[in-house]
């Protein structure tokens, strides 16, 4: 482990903890400028808080020393540990005076958004950038994080769930091949070394302190942040006191919407995908009988409208709300559908990368998910079913998440996507207002 006298001797391996914040179960004999520390948890008037992820401590050992329980999958903080923090420098060495490999080209509208960025990197100023999906979010951050980059700035890219972070990494590598990007999230476990571009989820910010001039975060509304408490406290220790944080959604919140009508937060708004289309309209449709009838027989409207999709011959992807059903539709559907390609895929699969990428590649005709690809994932010529979208698994992030699978692709800015549901929820109410209200001019 980091803890070891002699290892904080190394200068070498030193320099890697710069912005950083790591715990130490006795103090450091080691005094250099920039190296301060705090107790692992503060006692105030109302309970003892954890410094690192702000969160209210209740656990306890058995010799009653508090610690804490959510963010110990980085290493148990306890009331008797030290929170090291060491200040990050100014990189000014070996900058390069362009760092974008990318040769593709904006819309007028990214354009825009990639601007109103600029200058509020310039302001060192917070910044929410309200996009549609399937706007091309990452191509807009492009030239803000090679801005950021040539002035010698350290930069961290993150966002909730994995899938994402595998999903930009490759994209962003590919957009600045002349540097290494740092990649960390909790199935990849590796100490952070000093990178100027790091791509994380957003628990691994809590491995940082004052690191980062720019932190954008991405997918800000998605699961497992519902909580946003730890997220927030995280990103504001892990950013520069001088320094900026960029959020992007699909579906700010009200909270920052707020904050952007005080204009303590720049907004930029993008309502058209990058091809220029619409969004395609979730098409409501309720179910009076079950989804699946005793005697493990199919709804009839829901097979109706299946066997006409299925006649179109793209890729059918149904989304259900409980792993356990998965097994169940595959079987139902399997024997009713005999010539067709099944497969089923849940957050717990180890073969999740490589069913999601055959299904791509057209070796599957329909995949069972659970809201483990509600984002993220880009399926060409996608048609999209919700079954029970009344269920309280799909908040309206989700709902407007999954709906935005569909139609993505140039050539093919339409498609189907199904909200089947017994009982009309404010949730589903919700999605449809916001996904109309982007379509409107
Ligand atoms: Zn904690």
């Amino acid at each position: 482990m980091m803890g070891q006298e002699n290892v904080k001797n190394n200068n070498q391996e030193m320099n890697k903890l710069r912005g950083r914040q790591w715990i130490e179960t006795t103090q450091l004999m080691s005094q250099r400028s920039g190296l301060t520390f705090v107790s692992g948890i503060v006692r105030y008037s109302d309970g003892y808080y954890c410094n690192r992820c702000g969160t209210i401590c209740v656990a306890q050992l058995p010799d009653q020393t508090f610690y804490c329980r959510t963010c110990i999958a980085l290493g148990r903080v306890c009331q008797t540990d030290f929170l090291y923090r060491y200040e990050a420098e100014q990189i000014k060495q070996d900058l390069q005076a362009n760092y974008l490999t990318w040769e593709g080209e904006l819309t007028p509208s990214q354009q825009k958004i990639s601007q109103e960025l600029l200058n509020s990197l310039a302001l060192k100023q917070d910044h929410l950038v309200h996009a549609v999906t399937g706007a091309g979010k990452t191509e807009m951050l492009f030239e803000v994080v090679n801005q950021a980059l040539i002035q010698g700035e350290r930069v961290c890219l993150a966002t909730p769930r994995i899938d994402v972070v595998n999903e930009l990494y490759p994209r962003f590598q590919q957009a600045f091949n002349t540097i290494t990007i740092g990649k960390y999230h909790g199935q990849e476990y590796h100490e952070p070394n000093f990178e100027n571009l790091t791509i994380c989820t957003t628990h691994q910010l809590l491995k940082f302190y004052h690191a980062f001039d720019l932190i954008i975060i991405d997918e800000v509304d998605a699961f497992p942040f519902r909580n946003n408490a730890v997220l927030n406290f995280g990103a504001k220790n892990a950013v520069k006191t001088i320094g900026s944080r960029f959020f992007l959604t699909a579906t700010p919140s009200k909270e920052q919407l707020a904050l952007v009508k005080q204009k303590k937060l720049n907004y930029s708004l993008l309502k058209r995908r990058f091809h220029g289309h619409h969004l395609p309209v979730p098409k409501l449709k309720m179910l009076i009988r079950p989804t699946i009838i005793k005697n493990k027989r199919l709804n009839h409207y829901f097979l109706f409208l299946l066997k006409q999709n299925i006649a179109f011959k793209k890729p059918i992807l149904i989304f259900v709300p409980k792993i356990r059903q998965l097994s169940i539709y595959r079987e139902i559907l399997t024997k009713k559908f005999p010539a067709l390609r099944f497969e089923t895929v849940y957050s717990g699969d180890k073969d999740r990368l490589a069913k999601v990428a055959s299904f791509r590649n057209g070796e599957l005709d329909i995949l069972l998910t659970t809201t483990i690809l509600e984002r993220g994932v880009t399926i060409k010529h996608v048609q999209v079913f919700i079954l029970d979208a009344d269920d309280a698994i799909y908040n309206s992030a989700a709902l407007i998440q999954i709906a935005g699978r569909v139609g993505r692709a140039k050539d093919d800015p339409n498609g189907n996507i199904y909200f089947f549901y017994h009982q009309y929820t404010a949730n589903i109410k919700a999605a449809v207002k916001e996904i109309k209200g982007m379509n409107h001019d």
